[in-house]
């Protein structure tokens, strides 16, 4: 059983210090919300790592290229990622939000495909999503979902189902 909540705080912490190694002029706003309330839960924690530093690296980059786009038009821009978790009845989810420019529709139903990337050659291999689905569902069970948009941003739902007698 692992902690979720330090699990995902773990990986946060990982990504943020990865961005600010390679750009150190990079801010970002982090707003985090552990529900006490989700517990530990039977994953495969280097899996489940692997799932949370996927989903919050493309949230950090979906806010940096914003940023920088938003520096050339002369914009104002507040970047911001967010990680919430949350108890639900059978299940734990986790999501991770961002307030980039979000997932065109015409692509979203390609984003969980292997091998698929809109960013620049060395810059992503298009396999991050498509292998966090395989650990989210094949492995533990779970679900992957892109949620409603949330200031024109993306939304990834990880939901974890739970024993009903665990706690
Ligand atoms: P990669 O990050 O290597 O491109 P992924 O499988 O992690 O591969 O993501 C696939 C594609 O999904 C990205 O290239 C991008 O187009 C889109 N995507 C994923 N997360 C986000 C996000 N938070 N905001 C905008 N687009 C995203
Ligand atoms: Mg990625």
């Amino acid at each position: 059983p692992t902690d979720i909540n330090n699990l995902s705080d773990e990986y946060l912490r990982l990504a943020y210090h990865g961005m600010r190694a390679r750009d150190n002029s990079f801010n970002v706003n982090i707003i985090t919300e552990y529900d006490p309330a989700v517990g530990e839960v039977d994953v495969v924690p280097q899996d489940m790592g692997r799932v949370m530093l996927n989903l919050i690296n493309n949230a950090l980059y979906a806010v940096a290229e914003k940023t920088k786009k938003s520096r050339d038009n002369g914009e104002e821009y507040e970047p911001k990622v967010s990680l919430v978790t949350k108890r639900k009845e059978n299940a734990v989810e986790i999501r991770v939000s961002d307030n980039g420019d979000g997932i065109p529709d015409a692509i979203k139903d390609k984003v969980f495909q292997p091998f698929f990337t809109t960013k620049p050659t060395g810059q992503g291999t298009g396999l991050g999503l498509s292998l966090s689905y395989d650990i989210v569902t094949k492995v533990h069970g779970g679900e992957l979902l892109i949620h409603g948009l949330n200031d024109g941003g993306a939304e990834f739902i990880v939901r974890l189902p739970m024993a009903v007698n665990q706690t």
